[in-house]
Parts: structure tokens; C-alpha cells; sequence
């Protein structure tokens, strides 16, 4: 029986229509530049590369030894280094071009920034530190300060360099340890070595004709100006930009937390964009910390992980221990799926419920935008003509309400972007808009070669270059171990739960394995681990043999899907575990607890 027996004519005919009109608009986004229409903020503005929230110390480089020296400081270096502290490692190195511990969190401190996913599952160790979140979506002050807090807890700050970029990686197979050299002249050993560099950390700007020769002042979100943020940690203090005419370049993630604040703060907004978010309600609310505190059991955190992960991997549990934007869709396609009842089998009730949800989602957030935003033909400009999961959902209360004031503009560019960027503003469409500032919330370097984003190229055993094991793709087990690079670890949701799960699952998930491997290895007195050949392979097999890659084919272009272009191999190898994230989760922890550590050299 088809599920269309299930819906009206209408219905039908209306999602038709719509998947055409979606067509019609990924036709006008597909471009031939693809990835290498962006640059680097570095390359393009680099007088704004630079840290504005730390100064740069002085020190004497380090020529000493520890077991453990972890690259980055963000939630994968906080969580790992944690977890090897709980299994007796103490002499621990993180090493960050950061001023402190955070990560994304350290850099993005733009105005309205906060977390998307419920902050009692985004926000890691939460009981290990004995915190519980302010709010159901906590701001970005909030979680940097979680982030020094697991610093603190775990005494991670005594050995940690900062403000230090690693230059060079190199296994000693005679001494069985890694040399690692760094910008401030460190030359010392690890044991081990762990790479946690984040997926989103290199900031782009569109690389447009331009770019350096506007004369007001540019800002990447992820490189907020003091100044211009004020005194106020959380940013919202806008003192340089009161009274003055600030652009925006972008509608993502970013711009749909900033663009509100911005308009607060500037005389006029003018927001450049390519393809609208597709932006739901937030409905944040405080968290009753007494309340929530005396509802807790031992265990709390990590069974809210494990429940918004079989939410997320559509297994449809009884309860949705969260209710965020994310579990909210999960749940609602199971509620459909379960209306279709017997008339379908499991699988097919689910790609028809799915596709159902999909299209009506989008849908509702064509409706919200008709209801909130009073110009009619801005709120045409401002509706997402794709699939819901072709771009990153969105969620924010005041976003589209931001449109109705006189001082905001919003400058759709059909699709094309930006033209150039001239001394005093941007030409769009071939219209100049005169600014004071261009504020660039065009997001981070994505999907480029592993090496290139690590900024060295790790030398393993024979010396082998990660950049020669990796040129057709990335290779692992688990996502984690690579063949030729004993004792080396690597946190990256790439081939393990991939992005379809809290990113902050996935970090706790292979922090734990990596831990229990370490111990293990200490108790057998070995020196190196290293996985095989033969299971790295495996490995690989196993996540081609699924099609767990983020984005479509058939989405409009982004992020997701490479920018719309043809996916090679090295692309198809950065996908997830095939039955999805909870089966990844469940599979590594019982990998882990079974002991015997299938596919690692142990010597
Ligand atoms: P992004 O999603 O990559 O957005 C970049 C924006 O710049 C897009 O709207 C893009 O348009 C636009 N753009 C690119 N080139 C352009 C051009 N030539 N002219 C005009 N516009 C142009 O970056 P982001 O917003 O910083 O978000 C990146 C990721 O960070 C998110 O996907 C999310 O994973 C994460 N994030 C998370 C949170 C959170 O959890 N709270 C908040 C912010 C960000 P197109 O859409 O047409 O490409």
C-alpha cells in the first residue's frame, strides 16, 4: 500500500510543486568555484586573524617530556584530558592557538551567541563539575566559562601552552614516543598524542574582489572586536556601532544570533544574503536549577546523551528526556510513522514519514515568516526553498521580527552573493551600499583536507605523512586510530557518529575509548598501540558500504553537501558509522568494555 493513500490530492500536488520550486533555486546557487570560493581570514583580512581577547605572554619554550599532549583546547581536548586525568594521567599538555581553554566557544563571542542544542546534553561533564546550565539554551559566556570550569576541575591549566600553534609531529620509532615542535619554539615528547581541532575553525570570508580595500572597519563574528562589543563579556554593549551604517554578510547559524543584536545597536542594518536559514522558534527559558537538581539520579547526563541519540537516529524511544528543536522533529516523525501504522513496513513507514515532516516543516517555516514579517515582499525574500536538512536548522525568536524595523534592510542577492566589496561598502547585484562597517558571518573552512586544516602534517612510523596515508581520504578505525601512526588519537565525529548526533556526544564517546585504551596499555606495560592494517581497512569498507554522509546531492548548495559538487571518493569516506549514531555510541562503548580492544596492536 502506498503511503499516499494516507494524505490528500492536495497535499500531493503541493509538495510537487514545492520540490520543483526547490530545484528551481539549487539551480541558481550551483556555481562551478565550489569550496575555493572562499578565503581565508588570514589570507584575505589578515590584520583581523589575530586573537582580540588575550594578550600574547611571553614564555620559555618547553623541552620536557609528557605522557599526553593534546592539539586543542576546545571541548575534545577539555572532555579527553579529562577522562585520561580520571584514569591516573596527570602529566597532560593542551596545546591551543587560543588564549585559554573553549575552543569555538573561546572565539565566537559575537553578540546573541548561544547554544542550538539543549544545553544539559550540548554542554559536556556537567556532572562530573557539579553544573547544571542558567538555561534551557545557555549563551556563549556561559559555556566558555564551562569550558575554564572543566579546565579548573581537572587541573588541566598547569601544563597547558596557549596562544601556540603545533608546527611539526614526528614519530620516534626508537624511543616510541612523538616529537612535538610549535610557533613558540617548543621542542618536547608525548607518549601519546591526541588531535581535537574542531570541525568549524578556520573563519572564511567570500573571496570577492575587494575584500582588503574596504576602509570602515570588517569584523568576523568569530573575531569580535572588543571595541566594538564594549565592556560587556557577553558583547551586548555595541558601542562602536551605535548610529552607524553596518553591513552583514551572511544569513547562517551565526547571522541569525547576531543579526538581532546588531540591529539593536546600529543606526541602519543592511544584511547581504545568498540563501535564507530556515529558522524556527527557539522558546528558551530559564532552568529551574533546584527543581532540576532534585530530579537527578546518578548516571543523569550521559542517559540524556544516549536518549537524544536514539531520538536523533529516528529509533523512536518512548520518551524524549530533552525536547529541543532537534528531538522535537525526531519525534514528530515518529508520530507519523506510526500513523501509517501496518499499511507500510518499518523502513518504508519511515522515509514516508520523514519526507512528510520534511516538507511540513518547511512549510510551517514559510508560514511563520508570512505571520511575523509585515512587508509581504520581504518575506518572500526571507523564505528557504530547500529540504530541511539540506542547511543547518536554525532557531531564534527575534529573528524574523528584526525585518519589520525601518532600520533594517534586507539585501537578497537571488542567490548569487555579494558582487565585490569596494572602499566605502558593497555592490550587491550591482547596487552600492555605503557602509561604516562589514561585519563577515560567512562561517569556517569546511570539508578541505584534513592536513591542511591541521596546519602541520604529522610524520608516523617509516615516516609516513598523514598527508600521503590520507590523499584519496580519511582512513581510520572508529575515526580515531590510523595505521602508521602509533600512539596517536584523533577526535573528529568523521567515520565514527558523524554530525547526525550532539557533536559533544561524539567527543565524550571517543574520549572514553581513548582513555580506556591508555589505561589499558599502561597496565600491559606496553608501549605503543597502533590499529592494523587489515582492521583499518575494515573500517573503511564498513563506512562505504552505507551512505551516511551529511548533505544531498539534490540539496541546494552548502556546507553539507560540498557545495553542491560532485562528491569524490575522500569525500564519501567522511561519513558515519552506517546504522547511525546510537549504534555507533552502543557499538564503541561495548568495543571498550568487551577489553580485548579488536583491531589495536598492542607493543
Ligand atoms: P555558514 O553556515 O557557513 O553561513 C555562512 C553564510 O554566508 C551563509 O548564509 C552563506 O550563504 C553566506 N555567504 C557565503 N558567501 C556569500 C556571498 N558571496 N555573499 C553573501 N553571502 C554569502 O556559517 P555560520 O553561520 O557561521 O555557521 C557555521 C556553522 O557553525 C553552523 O552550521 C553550525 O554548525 C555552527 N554554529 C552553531 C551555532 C550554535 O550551535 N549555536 C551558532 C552558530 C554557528 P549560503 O547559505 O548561500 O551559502
Amino acid at each position: 500500500m502506498s503511503d499516499s493513500v494516507y494524505r490528500s490530492a492536495s497535499m500531493d500536488d503541493r509538495m510537487r510543486s514545492v520540490n520543483e520550486k526547490y530545484e528551481v533555486e539549487r539551480q541558481k546557487r550551483l556555481r562551478r568555484d565550489g569550496l575555493s570560493q572562499y578565503a581565508r581570514i588570514s589570507d584575505r583580512l589578515p590584520k583581523i586573524a589575530y586573537d582580540p581577547f588575550n594578550p600574547i605572554e611571553q614564555r620559555e619554550p618547553k623541552r620536557d617530556h609528557v605522557t599526553f599532549a593534546f592539539v586543542g583546547g576546545g571541548f575534545s581536548g577539555l572532555v579527553t584530558c579529562a577522562r585520561l586525568r580520571e584514569v591516573g594521567i596527570n602529566d597532560i599538555r593542551i596545546i591551543d592557538r587560543a588564549g585559554d581553554f573553549g575552543g569555538t566557544w573561546y572565539w565566537n563571542r559575537y553578540p546573541g551567541a548561544q547554544c542550538d542544542t539543549a544545553s544539559t546534553v550540548y554542554m559536556p561533564l556537567l556532572e562530573e563539575t557539579n553544573y547544571i546550565p542558567t538555561e534551557k539554551y545557555a549563551h556563549a559566556p556561559e559555556i566558555l566559562a564551562h569550558c575554564r570550569r572543566i579546565g579548573l576541575h581537572y587541573c588541566l591549566y598547569e601544563h597547558a601552552l596557549f596562544h601556540t600553534d603545533v608546527t611539526g609531529l614526528s614519530w620516534s620509532a626508537r624511543d616510541r614516543v612523538w616529537h612535538v615542535a610549535t610557533n613558540r619554539g617548543d621542542d618536547f615528547t608525548a607518549q601519546y598524542v591526541g588531535l581535537g581541532i574542531g570541525e568549524l575553525h578556520i573563519p572564511k570570508v567570500p573571496d570577492v574582489p575587494g575584500v582588503e580595500r574596504f576602509e570602515g572597519r570588517s569584523i568576523h563574528t568569530s573575531r569580535w572586536d572588543l571595541e566594538c562589543a564594549g565592556s560587556d563579556p557577553g558583547g551586548r554593549i555595541l558601542n562602536e556601532l551605535s548610529g552607524k551604517r553596518v553591513g552583514v554578510i551572511g544569513t547562517g547559524a551565526t547571522a541569525v544570533q547576531c543579526v538581532p543584536e546588531l540591529a539593536r545597536a546600529a543606526g541602519e542594518l543592511f544584511v547581504f544574503q545568498r540563501t535564507p536559514s530556515a529558522v524556527f522558534a527557539r522558546g528558551n527559558h530559564k532552568i529551574d536549577r533546584t527543581l532540576f537538581a532534585a530530579t537527578l539520579q546518578r548516571g543523569w547526563q550521559k542517559r540524556m546523551m544516549a536518549n537524544f541519540a536514539a531520538n536523533r537516529s529516528d529509533l523512536c524511544p518512548e520518551e524524549d528526556l530533552v525536547d529541543d528543536g532537534w528531538t522535537s522533529i525526531s519525534r514528530d516523525i515518529c508520530a507519523r510513522a506510526s500513523d501509517f501504522g501496518s499499511g507500510l513496513d518499518q523502513p518504508g513507514a519511515m522515509t514516508a514519514a520523514e519526507n512528510e515532516i520534511n516538507f511540513q516543516y518547511m512549510e510551517n517555516v514559510r508560514r511563520r515568516i508570512d505571520i511575523t514579517v509585515v512587508e509581504q515582499a520581504t518575506a518572500e525574500k526571507l523564505k528557504p526553498w530547500y529540504g530541511l536538512f539540506c542547511k543547518r536548522p536554525c532557531f531564534h525568536d527575534d529573528y524574523l521580527e528584526t525585518f519589520n524595523s525601518p532600520t533594517v534592510h534586507l539585501i537578497d542577492t537571488g542567490g548569487k552573493g555579494i558582487d565585490r566589496i569596494v572602499e566605502t561598502g558593497i555592490v550587491a547585484g550591482g547596487k552600492m551600499i555605503e557602509l561604516d562597517s562589514i561585519i563577515y558571518a560567512s562561517g569556517f573552512e569546511a570539508w578541505t583536507p584534513y592536513v591542511h586544516r591541521l596546519g602541520f602534517d604529522p610524520v608516523g612510523r617509516k615516516g609516513i605523512k598523514l598527508s600521503a596515508h590520507w590523499r584519496d581520504g580519511v582512513r581510520t578505525l572508529h575515526g580515531i586510530h590510523i595505521h602508521g601512526f602509533p600512539n596517536l588519537f584523533v577526535v573528529d565525529p568523521t567515520q565514527g557518529a558523524s554530525l547526525f548526533s550532539n557533536i559533544t556526544h561524539n567527543i565524550c564517546s571517543s574520549a572514553e575509548a581513548i582513555a580506556e585504551i591508555v589505561k589499558y596499555a599502561r597496565e600491559k606495560r606496553a608501549r605503543s598501540v597502533e590499529v592494523s592494517l587489515a582492521a583499518e581497512k575494515e573500517w573503511v569498507q564498513l563506512i562505504l558500504s552505507g551512505d551516511r554522509l551529511l548533505g544531498s546531492s539534490h540539496c541546494t548548495p552548502g556546507r553539507y553537501n560540498y557545495e553542491g559538487q560532485a562528491l569524490g571518493r575522500a569525500a564519501q569516506l567522511n561519513a558515519g558509522y552506517p546504522a547511525g549514531a546510537s549504534a555507533f555510541f552502543d557499538y564503541l562503548s561495548d568495543w571498550c568494555c568487551s577489553g580485548s580492544f579488536r583491531g589495536l596492536l598492542f607493543g
